[in-house]
């Protein structure tokens, strides 16, 4: 089976997930995550018409998409892996979303570019949901200081929040955590779920899912 058919097989499961989560259709937008795969890989999904995809990593877009953006109007590049400071200025001229918004320097260099005149990315907030010591992410307890840090002494409007479970737990009640911290903080991008749980995360909420092997199969490298 090649990607068009592991694509339209989870479109119908997409659609399956938000009727039994009572949510409308197409409430869910699917980032397809492109990371590690070529431009060949990528051009029958953009000749499809799909035009919403993530990438992990800034130097990694930048080989492949300006030219695919070129050829496919209308993509929006999620950028979903961490972004170094240095990085910020070249990170924005090519992705429409990050989802890695996790620490106050980033904020910083955002809200720089921004008052140099640069159109800002929407932004979303990594929520490291699990307190994993080697992942990106603001801790539960300090998101709602560091969203009025954001907004107040930088000028930011963050849209939403990200996370990414522990591999070796249950992802559900980092779901229902994730969802928990939006709500209270009138935010309405929910961006969880990848290829093992994006279901269970449509059922607590997800607006975005960002999945790759699904469709691709699996990476070589991470
Ligand atoms: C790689 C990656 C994904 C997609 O993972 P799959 O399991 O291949 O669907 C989603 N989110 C992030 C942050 C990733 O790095």
């Amino acid at each position: 089976m090649g990607s068009l058919e592991r694509l339209a097989e989870i479109r119908v499961r997409i659609a399956a997930a938000e009727r039994e989560a009572g949510r409308p259709a197409g409430a869910v937008t699917l980032v397809i995550v492109s990371k590690t795969f070529d431009a060949a890989a990528i051009v029958p999904l953009l000749e499809a018409g799909e035009r919403v995809f993530g990438e992990n990593r800034v130097a990694e877009a930048k080989e492949k998409w300006p030219e695919l953006k070129a050829r496919y109007p209308g993509v929006a590049l999620h950028l979903i892996g961490g972004l170094q400071s240095n990085k910020v200025h070249e990170a924005l001229t090519l992705f429409d979303v990050i989802h890695s918004l996790d620490r106050e320097s980033l904020a910083r260099e955002l809200s720089k570019e921004a008052a140099r005149g640069l159109a800002l990315p929407r932004l979303r907030l990594q929520v490291n949901t699990g307190e994993e010591p080697q992942k990106g992410g603001i801790v539960p307890l300090e998101v709602d200081a560091f969203l009025k840090d954001c907004r107040e002494r930088h000028g930011l409007s963050v849209e939403g929040l990200m996370c990414i479970p522990p591999a070796d737990e249950a992802p559900a009640p980092h779901f229902a955590l994730l969802r928990k911290i939006a709500l209270r903080n009138g935010l309405s991008a929910l961006s969880m779920g990848m290829s093992a749980d994006y279901e269970t995360a449509i059922a607590y909420g997800a607006t975005e899912i960002r999945v790759g092997s699904a469709i691709f199969g699996e990476r070589d490298h991470a």
